[in-house]
């Protein structure tokens, strides 16, 4: 892969663009924070998963093999909270919406991970105990009070991702209720005391539970390996998830813990921090059953610089509705060549396009470039085809193809939208059959898989509803 023109990226660690080296010459190894599952991923989230999915989606189109990690934070106050008021086990509860999380990021494009570990399997568990103890060994962790803590004077790099910002931070550290059993403010713990009822689990330096930032070490380091290429995540994980993640991965194993840092800015709705008492909260479901499509809705996402505040307007949405269409018109009227193997154009011109769509990917990921890029392809078709001349046939053709090859980077022409809710028997039939497999899923308990069916119905328009006599369906308006 030497003869690769370099990605050059911001690296939060140093604060600068940075060529884009990973350790190993053809493999990017790729951790990404999943959510916290206790809700429904909300468009905020699906902003920094969306920016994500367009990074490695670049990556893989630059030839390089990508081994992706996103982890599911399935213990923590939150979920046990919402598990308890559930009246359901902590794994089932989660499992519901880990589900909705799939339904989401695949109605939106992102490629899967490779591997979606979840805190709570035992194999993680066990990696977990196993950093703990190696931290206590090396003196840069201590018990008190049931618990375990990392002791930030034991690592004196703390602050180098976050900067400045810590500093203020840790001197004016919100105290605690268990503040006294901290040898200092900053100090944050690794293995919680647990109280009755709460999912416990033994360790040898006493029973309890794993905190947050502790997950996120032991899965990567588990999966990845230290000194892996690529850590992500939303810029409000900066401090102090990622900071605490880098100060006990590299006081535990010596080593430095990731070799790049990428974060994605947050995301605005008409100007305004999104909040539900503003009114302004979305998930991803409930505007495609508002009609807004998937495509368009991924467009948005992926077409603000990752380091910009993405402001989600409905003005922007109907512009990407329209930019959309326009590229998915074109290429209904040229059929994808069913040419094998990579993409090679023989227009000089075509092969400019994609080199300057390239450059402008290079360039710490210049995604207003770069769609500018596919803009100018999609003029190039359209006066081909206008010009009705037998000669520029082939010419359509490869700028239709060299648009398919820059939308595998942006993944958003020619989707497959949310399936059209018409009638139809073929409807009734398969409603009906999805109604069946629902009911057998409930029978033997796998409400997971009767939440999932329920909610894939939804998205697509239809309400179950369950009565004294059995699930019937309605279209919802
Ligand atoms: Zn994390």
């Amino acid at each position: 892969m030497s003869d690769l023109r370099p990605l050059r990226l911001r690296n939060s660690l140093s604060g600068r663009v940075e060529r884009f080296d990973p350790a190993r010459p053809d493999e990017v190894r790729m951790y990404t924070c999943g959510l916290t599952v206790y809700a429904r991923g909300h468009i905020g989230n699906f902003r920094t998963f969306v920016g994500q999915d367009l990074l490695r989606r670049f990556l893989e189109w630059k030839g390089y093999r990508v081994l992706q990690v996103q982890n599911f934070t399935d213990v923590d106050d939150k979920t046990i909270r919402g598990a308890g008021e559930a009246g359901e086990t902590l794994r089932d509860y989660t499992t519901r919406f880990i589900e909705l999380y799939h339904a989401d990021a695949d109605a939106l494009g992102v490629r899967r991970a490779h591997h979606y570990p979840r805190a709570t399997d035992p194999e993680y568990i066990a990696a977990m105990v196993r950093l703990v103890e190696r931290l206590l060994e090396r003196g840069a962790a201590y018990r008190s009070g049931g618990s375990v803590y990392f002791r930030i004077a034991a690592y004196p790099d703390y602050g180098r991702l976050s900067g400045a910002a810590v500093e203020g931070r840790l001197a004016g550290a919100r105290v605690d209720a268990d503040e006294y059993d901290k040898e200092s403010a900053a100090d944050f713990v690794l293995w919680k005391a647990t109280e009755d009822g709460e999912p416990t689990w033994d360790a040898p330096f006493g029973a309890g539970r794993p905190g947050w930032h502790l997950e996120c070490s032991a899965m990567a380091l588990e999966l990845l390996g230290s000194g892996f290429d690529l850590h992500c995540g939303g810029v409000d994980l900066k401090f102090p998830h990622h900071e605490n993640e880098i100060a006990q991965s590299e006081a535990a194993t010596g080593e430095p813990f990731v070799r790049h840092w990428f974060h994605c800015e947050h995301l605005l709705v008409e100007g305004r921090k999104m909040s539900k008492s503003l009114g302004n909260h979305f998930t991803v479901r409930e505007l495609i059953e508002e009609g807004v499509s998937s495509a368009a809705l991924r467009y948005l996402l992926a077409s603000v610089h990752y380091r910009k505040q993405l402001n989600f307007t409905r003005d922007g949405l109907r512009q990407a509705e329209t930019a959309v269409g326009r590229v998915n018109a074109l290429l209904a009227r040229v059929p994808e060549s069913s040419a094998s193997g990579p993409f090679v154009p023989a227009d000089p011109g075509v092969r400019a396009c994609l080199d300057r769509f390239e450059e402008a990917l290079n360039d710490d990921l210049n995604v207003s470039r770069a769609l500018a890029e596919v803009f100018f392809a999609l003029r190039q078709a359209n006066q081909g085809l206008n010009r009705k001349d037998a000669e520029d046939g082939a010419g359509v053709a490869e700028w239709a193809a060299a648009i398919r090859s820059m939308n595998e980077v942006f993944g958003v022409f020619e989707m497959e939208g949310a399936p059209d809710p018409s009638s139809g028997e073929d409807l009734v039939e398969e409603i009906e059959g999805w109604i069946r497999e629902r009911r057998d899923a409930r029978r033997r308990r796998d409400y997971a898989r009767a939440d999932a069916i329920r909610e894939q119905l939804r998205a697509r328009g239809i309400a179950l509803e369950d009565t004294p006599d059995g699930t019937t369906w309605r279209r919802l308006d």
